[in-house]
């Protein structure tokens, strides 16, 4: 079987260059002011470096799950969608449980 190669928060040049398209699921947690793009919080000022971090690591939980269905690593996917959704749950990421949960119980 195939190993798929995983991706790391330090591969996303996304982060890196702080533009990457998550505002539509986040809001900041202080005043629930919708995520414009940027580090600190256009309305009340909070650092969301953390927010935005913890965000593209799901993300990339999400895209590493995707590689190992493909690779045929159920177990592995399961793990990695689940990660993804401890820690930034978003309706795509549960769907993306639900398949690998029944990938596993399947096949
Ligand atoms: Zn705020």
């Amino acid at each position: 079987m195939k190993m798929a190669n995983f991706l790391t928060v330090e591969d996303s040049p996304q982060l890196a260059a702080g533009s990457f398209n998550m505002e539509q699921a986040l809001r900041c947690p202080v005043c629930r002011a919708k995520f414009r793009r940027t580090r600190e919080c256009s309305r009340c000022g909070a650092d969301l470096s953390t927010l935005m971090i913890l965000s593209v690591k799901a993300m990339l939980c999400r895209k590493n799950a995707r590689k190992a269905i493909h690779s045929g690593e159920f177990q592995r996917a399961y793990d990695l969608a689940t990660d993804a959704q401890e820690t930034h749950a978003t309706h795509t990421g549960r769907q993306l449980l639900l398949l690998t949960s029944w990938l596993n119980a399947e096949l």
